[in-house]
């Protein structure tokens, strides 16, 4: 491996330190600490993982949380009401509904139905078309980790060629336009897209998010190049257990990338600090003050 690692684990630690001193200033300025609401409907194991994680990073942060744990067969009248009720709680600065939601559940509706101002997930359309046109807004989590990642390697990526492959509205689509944002050159590759190995060796920096176990060979990666792998895949193994890998050829491409991100301690960890900054940010927003400096 001649690539270097890039501890996301470690990165997101120093992020979440630095949350928690800024949560206690707030607290100590406006009365209470800034509050996370986290809904989980249902009991999908991977799901229940996140959520107890980022209700235990809440926790650490300082921050008040508010846990709504609900049955699988929770109506999706009864969820939007509880959505409406967080939106008008005064304790309550964000709202994140995990995803996947039940199959007869909107989640479209669902996240349409969240107040902006308390969307740290970024998902709510009026935060997607605010970071689309450059203005303030709540932005993705799992995109703003993976900048975060490649600014502190890179530095400035204006110029830089970038390829982001994956177009979901969770991870790729926002981080093409926060590339883009970066006066990066990007491509956003798809399953449509032909020729990905060619497209892919073009890159200065490859964002992998599609799902799929290893995809990203080593040879599709131009030589020097920052790879984060934002894919989450288990693979089976002899002991049953099963391993998670990512979307990237991880020795493979650690022997050509200049920086790679590991999977799991990358991008994993990031998505959690950057939704704790989120909230400590809309809660700022919502009580008028200027958003907190050095996160
Ligand atoms: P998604 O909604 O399923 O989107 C996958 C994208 O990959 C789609 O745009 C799809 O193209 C594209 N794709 C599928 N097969 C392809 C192929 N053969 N070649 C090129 N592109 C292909 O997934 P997601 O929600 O963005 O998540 C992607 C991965 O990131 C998953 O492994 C997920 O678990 C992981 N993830 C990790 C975190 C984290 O915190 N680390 C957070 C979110 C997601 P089409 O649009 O053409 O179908």
């Amino acid at each position: 491996m001649t690539a270097k690692r890039i501890d996301g684990k470690a990165i997101a630690q120093s992020i979440r330190e630095r949350v928690a001193v800024a949560a206690q200033a707030f607290e100590q300025r406006v009365g209470r600490a800034p509050g996370l609401a986290t809904v989980l409907v249902g009991e999908d194991p991977a799901s229940a993982v996140y959520v107890r994680s980022k209700n235990r990073a809440t926790a650490e942060a300082g921050m008040a949380g508010f846990a709504h744990n609900l049955p699988e067969t929770t109506s999706e009248a009864d969820l939007l009401q509880l959505v409406t009720d967080l939106n008008a709680d005064e304790r309550v600065d964000g709202i994140l509904v995990q995803l996947p939601l039940p199959g007869h559940i909107d989640s479209t509706r669902v996240i349409e139905t969240i107040e902006p101002s308390k969307d740290v997930d970024g998902f709510h359309p009026t935060n997607a078309g605010r970071l689309a046109t450059g203005l303030p807004s709540l932005v993705p989590c799992t995109p703003f980790g993976c900048l975060y990642l490649l600014k502190q390697e890179l530095g400035t990526l204006a110029g830089l060629d970038a390829v982001v492959i994956g177009r979901s509205n969770i991870v790729g689509k926002p981080m093409a336009a926060l590339l883009t944002a970066e006066s990066a050159t990007v491509t956003i590759a798809h399953s449509r897209t032909r020729g990905l190995p060619d497209v892919v060796r073009r890159a200065d920096i490859v964002v992998a998010a599609v799902g799929r176990a290893e995809m990203v060979r080593g040879d599709w990666i131009k030589p020097g190049a920052c790879v984060i792998d934002v894919g989450i895949n288990r693979v089976p193994t002899d002991d049953g257990k099963g391993r998670l890998v990512g979307d990237v050829a991880f020795a493979e491409a650690a022997d050509v990338a200049g920086a790679i991100t590991p999977v799991p301690g990358g991008v994993g960890p990031m998505t959690i600090a950057m939704l704790m900054r989120n909230t400590l940010v809309a809660a700022h927003r919502r009580a008028g003050l200027a958003d907190p400096e050095d996160l």
